[in-house]
């Protein structure tokens, strides 16, 4: 007799759906690996920065003992860049990590969490694994719909996840708006601000919300190494907090949740400036080559102010998975997201010129 194992809330979660690893895609459809293009996960087209390899190199001497539980090093250079207490410091393996930490120290199975219709992945899964209910509130122009979201929130919400900007749609919130709705929620709910993409703002988009995180005790700003800084196989982030918050996460965190390697390069990577500047760079270049042959293509987008792109693949119940294989068959890897409710859309994260050009010349000819 077949058992079922486990609370049904875990039963009923689906498994996260990630961007095809090139080494699978070259298997599958008998592709040479070197000329696969990978659009699929928003990492950073100029990989891993030299001065984290650097860091790495030299952190690789003491891998034989346990990284430093604390993160001492990484925490400073985090306080130091950003002007924030080390107290206020959660690091995470990823900012995923940070996530399912809030859910899991703040949420009892059955109270409730507010997400947006459209947003990142990780928000039901970290709902459903702690048995919470999960409120997903309507999009609105692919975004968040803030007043909506706040008019959600009962006596029994506990966290409220809000990404901005947002994956996979690449919506933006002016920083007013999101003050102003922290400002509004309850007292009995933690605010997560999903920040993964924030470095890719221009200047007049950027805001400081690690100060808003001294007025507010309810707020959780969380930030990702994986993006513009280049290091998403390393899984670093972290949670910028009040003491009571930390503390809480603290106390569920896998001890050594942070590996030597990615607390070093994680270190260098923040004060590499030259690095971040040159990926935010490519990223608006690669923004417009590939926005302007979308309208050329008469393509509809989402305008994005991340490193990747929301377009639609065709009006077919299922353009985006058909379109999505014919561009595998051709060694191009994008993200479908029907899983998000988007069937007939497909994400392309930002890549190099080439590799954009690559990706405009598989889909001209799918389309075509
Ligand atoms: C990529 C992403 C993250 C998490 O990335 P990590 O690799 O776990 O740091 C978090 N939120 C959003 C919205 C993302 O797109």
């Amino acid at each position: 007799m077949l058992m079922n194992f486990g609370p049904d809330y875990v039963r009923a979660i689906a498994p996260y759906q990630g961007g095809k690893p090139i080494s699978e895609v070259a298997r599958e459809f008998g592709l040479d690996e070197a000329r696969i293009v990978k659009l699929a996960s928003n990492e950073n087209p100029l990989g891993v920065p030299e001065s984290a390899k650097r860091a790495m190199s030299a952190a690789m001497a003491d891998l034989g003992r346990y990284p430093d539980s604390n993160g001492f090093d990484l925490k400073a250079a985090i306080s130091a860049k950003f002007g924030v207490p080390t107290e206020w410091i959660t690091l995470g393996n990823g900012s995923n990590d940070i996530l399912e930490l809030a859910a899991r120290s703040l949420v009892s199975p059955g109270q409730s969490v507010v997400y947006s219709q459209y947003s990142f992945a990780v928000y039901p899964l970290a709902t459903q694994a702690v048995g919470a209910r999960a409120v997903v509130v309507a999009a609105k122009d692919f975004g968040h719909d803030l007043p909506a979201m706040r008019a959600a929130m009962t006596s029994d919400t506990r966290l409220v996840f809000v990404a901005n900007p947002n994956n996979p749609t690449g919506t933006f919130i002016e920083g007013e708006q999101i003050a102003a709705f922290i400002d509004s929620v309850p007292a009995h709910v933690v605010i997560v601000l999903d920040e993964a993409y924030t470095e890719y703002l221009s200047p007049s988009q950027r805001y400081d919300a690690f100060a808003w995180v001294a007025k507010h005790p309810n707020l959780i700003v969380s930030r990702s190494f994986s993006k513009a800084y280049g290091l998403a196989g390393l899984r670093i982030g972290f949670g910028i907090a009040q003491p009571g918050l930390t503390d809480l996460m603290n106390r569920l965190r896998q001890p050594f949740n942070v590996n030597s390697l990615a607390q070093a390069a994680a270190i260098a990577a923040l004060q590499d400036e030259a690095f971040l500047t040159k990926s935010a760079e490519i990223n608006a270049r690669g923004y417009r080559q590939l926005t302007a042959a979308f309208d050329q293509m008469h393509i509809t987008y989402v305008p994005s102010v991340g490193n990747f792109v929301l377009f639609r693949a065709g009006e077919g119940e299922n353009a985006g998975a058909t379109v999505n294989l014919a561009l595998l068959k051709q060694g191009i890897i994008v993200r479908p997201v029907g899983n998000y409710g988007l069937p007939q859309w497909l994400r392309v994260s930002i890549g190099l010129p080439e590799e954009n050009e690559a990706f405009l010349v598989a889909l001209k000819s799918v389309l075509a």
